[in-house]
């Protein structure tokens, strides 16, 4: 999830000083990434996916399943059976949040050829099978979105005891922070989102009701003398720490774009379609034990790593930070990228003004530039000492640490310096599927999905706003099934000209209200017969 540096990682206090520092150089390495690859054309697709697994352990005696605590352990073998010694290996290895989870991804990217679809599955059953190979009987690598009993007493093996009172990262009342990753990165994380913020993050998802259920239903809570579970809602599962979100395992696609107007047109076209399979992959109903009465992951992981402060977040005035920002780091896209995108960009965008002007200074168009300014209004959450001072022209460890703790749906990827990739987009909204057929048929037809809209210039832009209130409507349980989405009527205006060009308004001043309409994920998907 994310740059993951090696060393000594500082406090809150200590990193807060250098928010500035890492702010300016992060820009300086965007900026002469930028310079150096804005004109690369011709690259081809290549594309990859990644797979976030859970060990579970399985007592079939005692009916009890459990999270296994050594991810860690294991991603050394396998890395050190694998890309350590044979740089073809099919499989690349990464650590994850949870100390439970470990990530996988083909050891090479796939390219675009019909017949390398056919061996997506194979890949990631490979994947499974050879962390599989390290396992005891009773464990299983597993891909599941949200662990059910993530959060209840005993849930990992070996057990441990939350610590909410003492020091600790999360401070939580029901997740142990040895159920965090052992990598200093994820801890510290933890330790400073709950700092800025200047409180336990809080979550609340609301409960499943049926006839047995409480109403309204409250919990009270065991082992929490201090009352640190304030923030809990009335007939809502409450939860406290980064865990619950981050500790959930999602399926994301990366690829390379041909240049950077294709990565900007695909980023924007792509972000109108995260609601939609995010809804199609709902997978995650049940939280800290309970049926919830949602089915996705994505505003759990939200409010799970939302740093904001009272300020921020509107409930008190201005006082000591700059901005009030309307959404966590991890949230859907804010603004699109492409001059077709510009006019359904009516969201209010919170920017750094002086990096903005800086970026236009420098030769960054509008749209870029308050992408770019947009995802600097973040400090950084974690800094090691020993990655402060940069060689700018060749390091992008600052860019990427704002860049890589904005969580969101899509994610616009500059090349890394010196290398040969090109400008990359990745897809991040879908939930992971039990098997490797379900997931590889995911992300495949996500691939599909590009080449498509690419090749019949497709546009499925609709106002930010809608695909905001598409979010919201993708998480409600069977939304699949149930929910109506805004969508495009008509995606297939003839010409557009080319991946600059945007379609057409008619005579100009086209009604915008009259391109979309509410539809259901069956008619978005496999339309509809016209009478
Ligand atoms: N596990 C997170 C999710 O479910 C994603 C972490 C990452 O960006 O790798 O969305
Ligand atoms: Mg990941």
């Amino acid at each position: 999830m994310g740059l993951l540096s090696h060393g000594s990682p500082l406090s809150w206090e200590e990193t807060k000083k250098y928010a500035d520092h890492v702010r300016q150089h992060g820009i300086t390495q965007f900026l002469n990434i930028y310079h150096k690859v804005k004109e690369r054309q011709k690259d081809v697709l290549k594309w990859g996916d990644e797979v976030e697994y859970m060990l579970v352990a399985f007592d079939h005696e005692n009916h009890k399943v459990q999270l296994v605590l050594n991810g860690e352990e294991m991603l050394d073998v396998l890395q050190g059976r694998g890309e350590k010694i044979n740089p073809s290996h099919p499989t690349l290895w990464r650590p994850e949040y949870g100390s439970y989870m470990i990530e996988g991804t083909p050891g090479q990217p796939y390219g675009g050829t019909m017949s390398e679809f056919n061996t997506v599955e194979e890949n990631m059953s490979e994947r499974r099978q050879e962390a599989s190979s390290l396992l005891t009987d009773n464990v299983s690598i597993c891909t599941i979105t949200s662990f059910p009993r993530l959060g209840c007493l005993g849930f990992t093996l070996p057990e441990f005891q939350p610590t909410p009172v003492e020091h600790g990262a999360s401070k939580s009342l029901f997740f142990p922070d040895e159920a965090i990753n052992k990598h200093p990165r994820f801890s510290t994380l933890t330790r400073n989102i709950r700092h800025r913020r200047g409180e336990k993050v809080a979550i609340n998802v609301p409960i499943f009701k049926d006839r047995n259920t409480p109403s309204p239903f409250i919990e009270r809570f065991a082992n929490d003398p201090g009352n640190e579970a304030k923030a809990a809602l009335p007939d809502h599962i409450y939860m406290d720490a980064m865990g619950f979100g981050m500790g959930n395992c999602c399926l994301q696609v990366t690829f390379q774009a041909c240049s950077i107007s294709e990565a900007r047109y695909l980023y924007d076209q792509l972000a109108t379609i995260c609601p939609i399979v995010m809804a199609l992959s709902a997978a995650a109903p049940f939280y800290r034990g309970y049926v919830s009465d949602i089915d996705c992951r994505w505003g759990v992981i939200s409010a799970s790593v939302d740093d904001r402060t009272k300020e921020e977040r509107g409930l008190e005035p201005l006082k000591n930070d700059k901005y009030q920002i309307s959404k966590s780091r991890y949230d859907s896209i804010d603004s699109y990228l492409s001059t077709c995108g510009e006019k359904y960009n009516d969201l209010d965008l919170t920017i750094d003004k002086e990096i903005y002007s800086q970026l236009t200074r420098e030769g960054i168009d509008h749209l870029l530039a308050q992408h770019i300014a947009h995802l600097f209004i973040r400090d950084p959450l974690t800094l090691f000492e020993e990655k402060i001072h940069l060689d700018d022209a060749n390091e992008s460890d600052h860019f990427e640490n704002i860049q890589s703790t904005n969580w969101q749906t899509m994610r616009f990827k500059p090349p890394p310096p010196n290398s040969d990739i090109g400008w990359r987009v990745e897809f991040r909204p879908m939930e992971v599927q039990l098997t490797d057929f379900e997931n590889s048929a995911y992300v495949v037809f996500v691939v599909l999905l590009t080449r498509v809209i690419l090749s019949y210039k497709l546009d499925f832009l609709i106002p930010l706003s809608k695909v905001d209130e598409n979010m919201k409507a993708a998480q409600k349980r069977d939304a699949v099934r149930e929910g109506m989405f805004y969508f495009k009527k008509d995606i297939c205006k003839a010409g557009i000209p080319a991946v600059d060009g945007c379609s057409p308004a008619v005579n100009g001043t086209e009604d915008e209200t009259e391109e979309y309409t509410l539809m259901s994920i069956d008619t978005i998907i496999n339309g509809k017969v016209m009478s």
